[in-house]
Formats: C-alpha cells, structure tokens, sequence
C-alpha cells in the first residue's frame, strides 16, 4: 500500500482494513457479512455497544455525555446543532477561522442566525483568536469553533471558554491525542479522517442540552430522540460504525491510547514542518502556535513546478498530496493513520526535489 495524504477520505490503518477483509464474509462463524445484519439482532448490538465502550474508553467520555453514531456527515451538523439548541431562542455564536467555519455560519445564518464572536479574517484566516478576543452577543445560545481548519491547516492551541455552551467541529482533529470532553456542550466530527467511512458522523452531547431543541426539528435531527434510541431512529450507517468500532480497537490495543497516539503526531508534523521552515521551496503561512497537526499545506516558491511535484511524489507512491481547489499549493495530511515512515519518505521526496528542481 502507498503513503495517503489525503485530507478525506483519508487513510486508514492497514491493519483495520485487513481485519475488515478477514472478517467481510463470515463474522465470527455467524455465516453472514456485518454489512447483512439486522442492525437490531444481537451480534450487531455487540458490535455497535463495543464501539462505543470503547470510544469512551479512548476520550474518557464523562457518564453525563452521550455518543450518537449519525449519519449525513459533519455538514448535517451545521444544521441539526442549531435545531437541536435553540428551543429557548437566542442567536449561535461563532469564531470564524477559515473554510469550514465559514460553512457552519453560513447555515445557522440561513436558519436562525449567526454572530461572529471573533474572527482570524483580518490576520489572512493564518491565526486564531486568543480567549481574550471573544466577544458573545447578549443573547449568545452557545459558541461554535472548528477545533481543525481542514483546508487553512489552523489548529486551536486551547479549548475556548464561554458562559454559554462550547459546541466544536472536531471533524479532522478528533483522537488525535487525549481530549478534556468536560469542557464542551456538544462535539462532532466527520469521520472519513480519523474515525472511519465517510458518511458518518460522531455527535458526543452533554445530556442536559437534550432538552434544548426546537420544537420543529425534523425527527432525523433530534438528539435527545437518537440518544433514547440507541442512535437506531432508523437504520444506522451499520458497517460504517463497525468499522470505526476497528479503528477504535486499534487505537486502543495497537497504539495504545491517545496519549501514545499524540506523541506519533506531535512527531509527524514537528518534523515535517521543520524540513519546510529549513528549505528554501517549501513555505507554510500559518502562526507556529495554530499549525494543524493533521493537515499541513504548503506552498513551491515556484508555482509551475507544482505539477512536476505532484507528479513525481504520485510515482513515488506518496498520493494525495494536492491542495483543497479553493487554496491551490499542496497540503499533507498527517491523520493517525499515516504512519511516520510514510512521513519520513515525503520529507526525504521533498528534499531530493528540491534538490533537483529548487
Ligand atoms: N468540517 C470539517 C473541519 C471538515 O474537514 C469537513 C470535511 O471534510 C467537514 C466539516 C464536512 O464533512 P462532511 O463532508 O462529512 O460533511
């Protein structure tokens, strides 16, 4: 297999996949795929409550925080959150620091409403803001960031704090490394990074906003509804979340944890963006203390080589490495599936490039 850069759907662990393979058309002597099961029958309820012990087990989920496994990505959300914790009315707040952000206000503006609490527009969406630059509206419902600008390559260095609920898209920064779930009302996250298939959407709740919703949110919206039914209003993305159920396994029994798992990525991304800053081709825009771990964009000093370069890693066996359309340049995405082996030979490719064609 080749080193996948890719921002989503992004690499997922070999090892996943072939426990998937080995287990694709005989789940433990049952004589049937995961993907043909009754999502209500016993061995899937297994499969699907073991997921989740696990999870918790990983983010140590206090017992007052549900965990929905959701369907419609973490674009739905942009919409449900709103539905789900403004039945007392008052307007979402937002920072905005890029992309993605820009697309949760934009929904909730379209919805309900929508308040720019703080904002990295005047620094080039290249730094987020401090706590002390957060200004909520008088009538804030909750605030909303997105811990991981996907696209920018913008990580928040802290978790921000507010007198109303804190509500995060964590889609690609998500078990990264251990989390402090405490500190938030609701987190969701996509889960074609760090979780599994597209599709899915990982929503962890803190039980008493469960109460909060609108009273004319759709049924397939509704958290409190999915809490109580075992995130099984209808038919669940079943072989999605067996496969996250995996991925959970392995970062459990293979890695050993999210503390283990950190100290891989802090390792990945320290390196590569030391060989960026050292060269004389590569340059990444963003404030060191806001440096994605997980997504790293950078930019040729000289743009006509950006297809010579993207041509000559593919051969090399290193995808994905292009930029999001809207950004250009290129952009390396380092999720936990990405071994540093694979990190190592793109900083070795860079180098020699340079070498050639700088
Ligand atoms: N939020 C962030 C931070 C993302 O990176 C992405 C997607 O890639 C999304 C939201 C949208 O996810 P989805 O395509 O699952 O709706």
């Amino acid at each position: 297999r080749h080193y996948n850069f890719c921002a989503g759907p992004a690499a997922l662990p070999t090892k996943v996949l072939e426990r998937a393979r080995e287990e694709m058309l005989d789940y433990h002597g049952r004589g049937l795929s995961v993907m043909e099961m009754s999502h209500r029958s016993p061995e899937y309820t297994a499969i699907a409550e073991q997921a989740e012990r696990d999870l918790r087990e990983l983010l140590a989920v206090p017992d007052n925080y549900r965990v929905l496994f959701l369907q419609g990505g973490a674009s739905l959300q942009f919409a449900m959150l709103p539905y789900n914790l403004l039945g007392a009315g008052g307007t979402p707040n937002f920072l905005y620091t890029g992309i993605w952000s820009k697309k949760a206000v934009a929904e909730s503006r379209h919805l309900f409403g929508a308040h720019i609490a703080a904002s990295s527009e005047a620094n080039g969406l290249t730094e987020a803001p401090r706590q002390e630059e957060i200004q909520l509206s008088s009538d804030a419902a909750y605030l909303h960031y997105t811990a991981n600008e996907t696209i920018g390559g913008l990580e928040f260095d802290y978790i921000p704090e507010a007198a109303v609920p804190v509500t995060c898209d964590m889609s690609s920064s998500i078990l990264s490394g251990p989390l402090d779930v405490s500190r938030f009302g609701v987190i969701y996250a996509g889960a074609q990074k760090n979780i599994g298939p597209a599709g899915l959407v990982l929503v962890i709740v803190r039980d008493d906003l469960l109460d909060q919703a609108r009273p004319d949110i759709p049924t397939m919206f509704n958290y409190k509804l999915m809490a109580e039914q075992g995130s099984m209003v209808n038919t669940p993305a079943t072989y999605s979340w067996y496969l996250a159920g995996l991925v959970f396994d392995w970062l459990k029994n293979d890695i050993g944890g999210l503390e283990a798992m950190r100290a891989i990525n802090e390792r990945k991304a320290t390196k590569l963006y030391a060989a960026i800053d050292a060269s004389g081709l590569y340059s990444n825009p963003i404030a060191p203390r806001n440096r994605s771990r997980m997504n790293v964009p950078f930019v040729l000093a000289d743009e006509r080589l950006n297809q010579p370069f993207l041509e000559e890693a593919d051969a090399a066996g290193l995808l994905n490495l292009k930029g999001h359309r809207s950004v250009g340049g290129m952009r390396a995405s380092l999720y936990n599936a990405v071994p540093e082996e694979g990190v190592d030979a793109l900083i070795s490719f860079m180098a020699d490039f340079e070498k050639r064609r700088g």
